[in-house]
């Protein structure tokens, strides 16, 4: 965990004080002692809010309302959209233009959001007005009317035995939403069930929407806990004011399960709760598994259109949704009656966004919790080195779980060593020796690479002459079907080219090995068995995955091939064999949490496999079988090579042990981003490394240049990281873009 959770009262450099926005006046009206006045931010890269007069006839706006103001000056003018952040400013001194038309009363936005907005602005060094078109829906951030709060609404069974006489239609109906578990009034029109049906069954009290939601009659009722379950159980303190649980549990060992406990618990006390994923359309079972328990809950991630997304924010808001689960963005969710923060895999990298506002809605959820003083839990098998360090220093409480809940055993880990192999599909001959014993004993086998593509190169025979991206510096990836390279870093793509540019040689080589090019391989070797490939190319639709899982759930022996998404948050219970592929390049990674990163993909790709009765293994294939990743991983788990590589972050002077950021800048100009990043200045307690090229120095024709900063004290750090903006703002020209990163996932 980044924030610094350990004084209670506010540090210094968090202003909380909603007069803190600094102000520029807008000019016009003389104050008076009876003229009311506003301060607004703007949705604009500012610094600063700006003063309005509040005209007569308006009535007392709130902090938090949607104002329309006039923005610019002269013809240039136009009205826009900002955000009350302060009434009657008292430093205002000059006339002041009024306020075009006051949007909401009483207003949209929650007094606690908008004190987590000030913290925000503050802690990411982010423009205020900024803050806020990122918390805002872009459907709310229009001069129109608010959405209806209702909208789609999302059905589930109220009634398992509903008696529906002969009504076929119905019936149909009936049985299709006991299938899907739940459904929206959208997905039910899809669906081909017309509203009258809808309406049909919920008169005769068959299906409900969430409103209704009943903890005491929970529709699927819960396992007994196990042992160490219940031992979790009693330990986690949900009536008591903020607190932050870890829980720290290996895949499969119930760790959704104590959520659904706690959440029962918020729940049937009226409150609300919000539930954090990584990414929500590639597990359709996380919803369906939280409504089967306890009917509709509201889901927002990435798929939901503006209109949605802004219903869905009304729905918290009036109260009527009682449980939200969302990606990154649902951190910010309105719920006035908000009792319990879950964040699911914590250690996740989505959970921090990579522009613009740069937060970790891990972070942010911590803040909100302690703002609200409630309780959140973390939860994953392979947590952030952050939130491990807060666990060892006391500041989480730390409960872990060792078992599967079912009780099957963790699959084994063997490294493969395969200098001088020759290789087919990208597996060594003996590899496939082994998936092969597999199918024929009717296990499933999953291949993980994490390479999209045919190849991740295309070389000449004769001259080694590679093919490059022409505006970043990276190879191209061939990919088939059709045949073409493409630059996986800024989408730029091209044809294949019939003979080598440099050296007019006719033959050129694909070297390495992507998703398709073992799918291709493995198919020919294995044509008794189906193959299913899941990565971004080849399933880019949720109804495509959802296809694939049910296939992979029938439990045939078959070959899965795939990506990180085949390796998120699924559980393949006939999985008996794990094979990982290409992890040699992730292995030289220059960035100093790459260890972590491939401790903790090693570790959740293991855990997608084996059951009670069919243990699984897991071959890691590799030109390094001596690192010491694999033997630490091999002897001690994740715990185990967490704690040296804690020890070692420590020794080095690196997160979690001290503060870091990083000021990047970038230009179509080769040095102007560094010659920018030269003016910032030294401050005391903060190590300025850089400027520095980036480890990948040209991105979509733009170089790009950092600066590291890493400070004994977080106080120090914003306070320099301040004095930056400051210079930036001051020095920057318009073909640099500049930007800060507090936290940063990586350093790359
Ligand atoms: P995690 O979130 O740690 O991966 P889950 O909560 O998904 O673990 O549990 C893994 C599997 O074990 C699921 O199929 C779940 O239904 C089952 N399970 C969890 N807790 C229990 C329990 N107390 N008794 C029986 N089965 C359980
Ligand atoms: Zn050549
Ligand atoms: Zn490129």
């Amino acid at each position: 965990m980044a924030v610094d959770i350990r004084h209670n009262s506010q540090p210094a450099f968090i202003s909380l004080d909603m007069s803190a926005t600094s102000k520029t006046s807008a000019r016009e009206q003389a104050p008076g002692d009876s003229a009311r006045s506003i301060r607004v931010v703007v949705p604009r890269p500012m610094r600063s809010g700006f003063d309005y007069a509040v005209p007569d006839d308006w009535p007392e706006p709130q902090v938090g309302a949607r104002v329309s103001v006039s923005f610019g000056r002269g013809a240039s003018a136009r009205d826009i959209i900002g955000i009350v952040t302060q009434l009657n400013p008292d430093d205002v001194h000059a006339r002041l233009k009024p306020a075009t038309r006051l949007l909401d009363n009483p207003a949209l936005l929650p007094e606690e959001l908008v004190r987590l907005a000030h913290w925000l602005s503050t802690y990411y060094h982010h423009p205020l007005g900024e803050v806020f078109a990122t918390l805002l829906p872009s459907a709310l951030r229009r001069d129109s009317n608010l959405p209806e709060a209702r909208g789609s609404r999302r059905w589930v069974i109220a009634c398992a035995d509903a008696d529906l006489g002969r009504a076929h239609v119905q019936r149909q109906a009936f049985e299709w939403l006991t299938e899907q578990r739940s459904a929206t009034d959208d997905e039910l029109r899809q669906a081909g069930i017309s509203s009258a049906t809808v309406r049909a069954l919920a008169a005769r009290g068959a299906i409900t929407t969430s409103t209704d939601i009943d903890v005491q009659h929970q529709l699927e009722s819960p396992p007994a806990p196990t042992e160490e379950q219940a031992s979790a159980l009693a330990q986690i303190e949900v009536n008591d004011g903020f607190g932050c649980t870890l829980i720290d549990g290996v895949t499969g060992s119930g760790k959704t399960e104590l959520y659904l406990r706690l959440i029962e618990q918020v729940l049937s006390q009226g409150r609300q709760v919000l539930v954090l994923v990584p990414e929500i359309s590639l597990t359709p079972q996380t919803v369906a598994r939280f409504s089967a328990r306890f009917g509709a809950v509201d889901s927002q991630h990435s798929a939901l259109s503006d209109g949605e997304r802004a219903r869905s924010w009304m729905r918290c808001q009036s109260g009527e949704t009682r449980i939200v689960i969302g990606t990154r963005s649902a951190v910010f969710a309105p719920l006035n009656e908000l009792g319990l923060i879950v964040v699911d895999e914590e250690h996740d990298g989505s959970f921090k966004q990579q522009d613009g506002l740069r937060y970790n809605a891990r972070d942010v959820a911590l803040v909100r919790a302690r703002n609200l003083n409630i309780p959140v839990v973390l939860g994953s098998a392979t947590p952030a080195l952050e939130s491990l360090g807060n666990a060892k220093a006391g500041r989480y409480q730390h409960v872990t779980l060792t078992r599967r809940a079912g009780g099957a055993e963790l699959p084994g880990l063997q490294v493969l060593d395969i200098r001088g192999h020759s290789l087919v599909g990208g597996i060594s001959p003996d590899l496939i020796r082994v998936m092969r014993s597999h199918l024929d004993n009717k296990g499933q086998v999953l291949v993980f690479i994490n390479r999209r593509g045919f190849a991740p190169a295309l070389m000449c025979t004769d001259c080694r002459w590679i093919a490059s991206c022409e505006a970043c510096d990276a190879k191209l990836t061939l990919h088939r079907q059709p045949a073409h390279l493409r630059c996986h870093h800024c989408g730029h793509g091209e044809a294949v080219p019939a003979k080598c540019p440099a050296c007019d040689n006719m033959e050129l080589t694909s070297v390495g090995t992507g998703t398709q090019r073992s799918e291709e391989e493995l198919s020919a070797r294995f044509p008794d068995f189906p193959l299913i490939r899941i990565d971004r190319d080849s399933t880019r639709s949720k109804a495509r995955l959802e296809a694939h899982l049910d296939t992979i759930n029938k439990g045939e022996p078959m070959i899965l091939i795939g990506t990180q998404m085949l390796a998120k948050g699924h559980h393949f219970p006939d999985v008996t064999l794990v094979v990982v592929l290409g992890i040699d390049g992730a292995l030289t990674s220059v960035d100093f949490r790459a260890p972590e990163r491939i401790a903790a993909l090693l570790t959740q790709v293991a855990g997608r496999a084996g059951r009670a009765e069919r243990p699984g293994s897991v071959w890691i294939q590799t030109l390094q079988p001596e690192h010491p990743l694999f033997a630490c991983l091999a002897d001690h788990g994740y715990s185990g090579f967490a704690q040296l590589e804690l020890a070692q972050r420590q020794a080095a002077g690196l997160p979690p042990e001290v503060p870091l950021a990083i000021v990047r800048a970038e230009s179509r100009h080769p040095t102007a981003g560094s010659e920018l990043l030269n003016t910032l200045g030294d401050y005391a307690g903060v190590t300025k490394l850089g400027p520095a090229p980036a480890p990948m120095h040209r991105r979509d024709e733009r170089f790009r240049w950092q600066v590291l900063l890493l400070a004994q004290e977080r106080r120090a750090l914003h306070a320099a990281l301040a004095a930056h903006v400051e210079t930036l703002g001051n020095q920057a020209s318009r073909q640099v873009r500049w930007s800060i990163d507090v936290d940063p996932f990586d350093t790359l």
